[in-house]
Parts: structure tokens; sequence; C-alpha cells
């Protein structure tokens, strides 16, 4: 604490990102990046924008990237907000749309609580089910907005289309917004998504370039919702910064978007490693949550989360633990390459003895 901290700096309670240590040191399973690098398209693209025009400022609407993303997703440009990271995104949307009272799972991602403290948003927390599942019914009470991820980090649970509809519903009449986190949409079973929001004005779907498009390194998020919607985040990023995007990230992104037969070949192979490694897992007397991302939250038989942990990062592999009620005892592994998670598997097998 320090004096000269005001009041809102001191009240705050920032989040603690997964460590980063320096490359080789260990096999890293702990921030869901991908395995596999980025279209050599994007690489080219970055190339080619690292050129004399980086004098000038980017283009403020991020126009082209914003065309590209709107393509992809049926939607018109219009409908598209695109941001530095989507953690960027989230946070100009709490900014945005939310007052007070707002709801999110009691398990979710852990940024959520921190946005509602630097916006000042009171929120109440709804308990998922003891098999970290969601039920939709539990959102139908008065509220004044609602968040989660679906697929829901870190369980890698995820609802269905109508469940999330049928809350965006409910939130229509009481004139309240619904946001979905899609992060880890890509890895779910028919890559199920709420952008099409079947035509409600108050849905909100936040998507992020750093895990399926394999670029956590470039810092690009995008929403997809109504003008209304896209214009409050406008309002917001233009009251606070209106160069969220440099040339090379905008570039970038663009060329990812337009590549979707490299990321299909990738997304498919991530999906086939998360299948066999949740058998082997489950053989091995793991208690392993049904996911559909890109990682897995496990709990190891009769082995403590800490000590899960410990044991794993002295055999060189990094994965997240989070100290917290109902879930101290499970661990939260990313899908690395095969080789990645045999090694990680034949980990296991020690550990689990
Ligand atoms: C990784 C993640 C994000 C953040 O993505 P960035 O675009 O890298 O900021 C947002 N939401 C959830 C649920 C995530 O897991």
């Amino acid at each position: 604490m320090s004096s000269y901290w005001n009041q809102r700096t001191q009240k705050l309670s920032p989040y603690i990102p997964g460590e980063q240590p320096r490359d080789g040191e260990f096999i890293k399973l702990n921030t869901n990046e991908n395995p596999y690098p980025p279209s050599p398209k994007v690489i080219e693209a970055i190339k080619a924008a690292a050129a004399d025009t980086m004098r000038l400022y980017p283009d403020p609407v991020c126009g082209e990237l914003r065309e590209a993303i709107a393509g992809r997703y049926g939607v018109t440009p219009e409908q598209v907000f695109v941001g530095n990271g989507s953690d960027e995104v989230l946070a100009f949307a709490f900014g945005a749309f939310f007052d007070q009272d707002i709801l999110f799972p009691d398990i979710t991602y852990s940024f959520y609580p921190v946005y509602a403290g630097l916006w000042d948003i009171s929120f109440r927390s709804i308990p998922v089910s003891d098999d970290f599942s969601i039920n939709y019914k539990d959102y139908l009470i008065p509220n004044g907005g609602i968040i989660f991820p679906n697929p829901n980090a870190p369980t890698g649970r995820s609802l269905p289309l109508e469940d999330i509809f049928a809350i965006a519903s409910y939130q229509e009449k009481l004139g309240k917004v619904l946001i979905v986190d899609e992060a880890y949409a890509a890895f779910a079973a028919g890559r199920v998504s709420a952008v099409s929001s079947g035509g409600r004005h108050n849905l909100l779907t936040v998507h992020t370039l750093s895990k399926a498009f394999s670029l956590a390194g470039l810092r690009v998020g995008f929403a997809i919702g109504s003008e209304e919607l896209i214009e409050g985040l406008n309002r917001v990023k233009d009251s606070f910064n209106s160069y969220t995007l440099d040339r090379l990230a905008q570039a970038g992104a663009a060329a990812a978007i337009r590549d979707s037969d490299y990321y299909e070949g990738i997304t498919a192979k991530v999906i086939a490693t998360r299948e066999r490694v949740v058998a082997t897992l489950i053989a091995q007397g793991f208690t392993v949550i049904p996911s559909e991302a890109n990682f897995l939250f496990i709990q190891a038989p009769g082995k403590p989360g800490p000590e899960f942990l410990v044991a794993l990062r002295e055999r060189g592999i990094l994965v997240r633990h989070f100290n917290k009620p109902r879930i101290a005892d499970y661990l939260r592994v990313s899908i690395g390459t095969d080789e990645e998670m045999d090694a990680f598997l034949a980990a296991c097998g020690e550990i689990g003895k």
C-alpha cells in the first residue's frame, strides 16, 4: 500500500496471470496457449506491415480487421468491436453495460470479479452444480447483467445454445445484457457459438485470438453483437485510447481470421489429443471433468491439488492451480502437442502411484 495511491487503486485486487518462464525451461501447460504455431500467412502479414508506414498511427477503427471478422462470422462490420486482447474487450464491456448486481458462476474466469472491482460493480456468484455444470435456470432472477464463458473456464464444461438463448430472452425482458465469453468455443462440439444471438440485441459474444488462433503474443480479441452494443463499447474505448491495436496486430489478426483452413487443421489436432489424454487419465483413476475446451480440469487420486502441482513442477511440467473453495484439489492442464502430453501422462503415471 502506498499513500500516493488514490482510494480506487488502494481497493483494487488485480488478476494474477499464469507464470511465463524463460523459453524451454518447462513443458508449459499453464496458460491455455496453443501448442501449434500461427498460420504462416500471419507471420508474412506482420512482416509486410513492419515497414516505413509504422511512423503513422494505425487505423483507429481497424476497418480491414473488422471486415475480415464480419465476413467470417456472417455479420456486418458495425456488429464487430476489436481490442487489445479479449481481456481489454471484457474490461470495456463491464464499463459499458453493467451497473450493479451482476451475476456470474462461483467457479469461472477469475478476471470477472477483478473487472467488477475496477468499475465498482457489485456481483453475486451463482454456484455451479457438484459436477461443475451451469444450470441456466439459476440465472433467471432479477439482475443487472450476466457474464460467463462458454465453455466455462477453468472447468471446460459447456452449455447448449438453447440454454444461452433462454437466459438472453429473460435478460431482454429485464432490459439487461448477457455477455458470453467464447474464448474456447472453437474447441467445443459443433463449435457451438451464440454469435447469431438469435436476433437478440442484448447478447454480446467475446472472442480471442490467443487460444484457437495461436496468437496470445499478438494481443487481439473481439466482440460481436448488435450495433447498439458495439457503439457502447466504442464509446468506452474512445474515452480511453483511440489506438488499442497497433499496425502489426491489425495485419496479423486479419490474416489469421482469413486462413480458416489452417486453423481447422490445428484445432482438430488439439481436440484429438484432448480425447486421447482424457481416456488415459480416466484409465489411471484420475477424475476428469468433461471438457469442450483446450484444457482439462483434473484431480489426482488421493493427492491434494497443491502436492500434485509441485510433483508435476519437479518433473518440469507447469500447470495451473486455483487456491479457491471447491476446486483446491483440481489442476487445470492445457492441451499441448502429443509429445508434451505423453510426458505429462508419464509424470501422472508416477505421481498417481
Ligand atoms: C484466455 C481467456 C481470455 C483472455 O484472452 P486474451 O484475448 O488473451 O486477453 C478471456 N476469457 C477467458 C475465459 C479466457 O480463458
